[in-house]
């Protein structure tokens, strides 16, 4: 509406002039160097009018050819852009999916119409991972790493570095992936999965110096909970009490217990290594006083056995009555705990106290049901009247009686016949958990998120370990969900 008037406006303005021109008769003369053009205003007019709209027009065609190759090329660039997008993305769908055809297409697609060498190479990376072709992956992957530094994009070469780690470890490279790890840590300091698997790495080596270095650098980035981080150190400082003590240097390794026991004055492991090595220097009243602590918190047999041994003197015969009575003060503590009695009952045994230890077992029963509990009554039936129904009668209900707890590994479920800061079948670090075997194993759980899984049996940790040399020594079968996880020894 507001056009069209506007344009009867203008015509309007155009036919009053023309009239006004018209009303206003005359000639126009022009002489120039000898040439003499005269004719009628209205004429020179019209023509002025017509000059005007065809020079209108022409530069209106030159600006339009002038601009449309350009045109042409910025749409025909936008297009591309589209298309390439739209590959990366359907690329990552089909990588996520399973779809390892379409995924190494699209790939390729992307590839050839962006230059967005951060997302085109990891597609192609992961692409490659799926069909199979680690080399090619590889490729990709080192490719980001160097493309990223050379561009200045850390974030691309960190993506490329953590392809490989994971390859390496997947390939069981674990002094490559190690390096990648320190790699990827300078370009990110605080990233998580650089410190962890370096922590991871070291700790399953046994290389406990560097795990610990590790760990404060993931203390100060806050990438565990703390409990878990607790928990972790002092299952070092124990690792590294206990090779201090192998190498002969009793007072570091008891500086390094003690502490592992202050961290955690509830780890058996701690306690266990602190009591020892208090009372072999003369301090039997610090020893029971680290067991008892960690007693009341989780009371555990390998405290039980501690206790009994708190007062003897390395090197000397073993007192069976003596640690008799050193175990009754253990079941003065709480006489509701079966773990008392057993022990009390073991020490009985070795003083040839059988009405002792039968009573003690007894108690033990009724406090809580066990196999190794009447086994132990059928020990002590044979040692007091020989083989016969009592003894029989004993085993056949620990046949039946409930499964005793044990150290379970959290990781894979495997049985370690003592404590040590590694699993004996997986090799994880720290995943050992005082509780009932079989029925638990918990494989597809990632390792840091173990710190969450509360202990579900009394004894959340620790005991005497069977040293560094025979945690890994294979003599037990190895767990079958041991080889889910990658990574182990190199
Ligand atoms: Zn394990």
């Amino acid at each position: 509406m507001r056009r069209t008037l506007w344009f009867l406006l203008r015509l309007g303005l155009v036919v009053a002039l023309a009239v006004w021109v018209a009303q206003r008769p005359g000639t126009l003369r022009l002489d120039w160097q000898g040439y003499i053009v005269q004719t009628q205003v209205g004429v020179v007019a019209a023509a002025l009018l017509v000059l005007a709209v065809v020079a209108y027009v022409l530069v209106r065609l030159f600006l339009l050819l002038w601009r449309s190759p350009r045109r042409f090329g910025a749409g025909r660039r936008t297009s591309r852009r589209t298309r390439g997008y739209q590959a990366l993305s359907r690329g990552f769908l089909a990588v996520a999916s399973g779809d390892t055809a379409a995924a190494s297409r699209l790939a390729d697609k992307a590839e050839a119409l962006l230059n967005e060498p951060s997302l085109t190479l990891l597609l192609s990376a992961q692409a490659a991972q799926l069909a199979g072709d680690e080399a090619a992956a590889a490729g990709h992957y080192a490719a980001m790493r160097d493309r990223g530094a050379a561009l200045k994009q850390p974030d691309m070469a960190f993506v490329g570095l953590r392809g490989l780690a994971l390859q390496a470890l997947a390939a069981g490279k674990t002094r490559q992936a190690l390096e990648l790890a320190q790699e990827a840590q300078a370009l990110k300091p605080k990233a998580r999965w650089p410190l962890l698997t370096q922590f991871d790495l070291q700790a399953r080596a046994g290389d406990w110096t560097a795990a610990a270095t590790t760990l404060d650098a993931l203390t100060s980035a806050k990438a565990l909970p703390p409990e878990t981080l607790r928990r972790h150190r002092a299952a070092l400082l124990v690792e590294r009490s206990r090779a201090a003590e192998a190498e002969g240097n009793q007072d570091q390794a008891l500086a390094l217990a003690r502490k592992a026991h202050d961290l955690e004055p509830g780890s058996v492991p701690a306690a266990v290594q602190a009591a020892r090595l208090l009372a072999a220097t003369g301090s039997a009243r610090a020893a029971t006083r680290a067991l008892e602590q960690a007693w009341r918190a989780s009371p555990h047999p390998d405290l039980a056995a501690a206790w009994g041994a708190a007062g003897e003197k390395a090197g000397d015969a073993a007192d069976p009555l003596a640690r008799v009575k050193r175990l009754e003060a253990l079941v003065a503590i709480d006489a509701t705990v079966p773990e008392a009695h057993v022990a009390l009952a073991d020490a009985a045994v070795e003083a040839r106290l059988w009405g002792l230890a039968r009573g003690h077992l007894t108690r033990a029963l009724t406090l809580r049901p066990s196999a190794r509990v009447y086994r132990r009554l059928a020990a002590v039936a044979v040692a007091e009247h020989g083989e016969g129904p009592e003894e029989r009668g004993h085993l056949a209900q620990a046949a039946k009686a409930a499964a005793d707890p044990a150290w379970v590994c959290r990781s894979c479920g495997g049985v370690n016949p003592a404590w040590g800061a590694l699993c004996a079948h997986c090799g994880g670090f720290d995943t050992l958990a005082w509780r009932l075997p079989g029925g638990a194993a918990q494989g597809s759980v990632p390792a840091e998120t173990l710190g969450f899984l509360p202990p579900p049996e009394p004894g959340a940790e620790g005991g005497e370990g069977a040293g560094a040399g025979s945690r890994l020594s294979g003599r037990l079968p190895s767990f079958t969900l041991a080889s889910l996880r990658p990574g182990r020894r190199s």
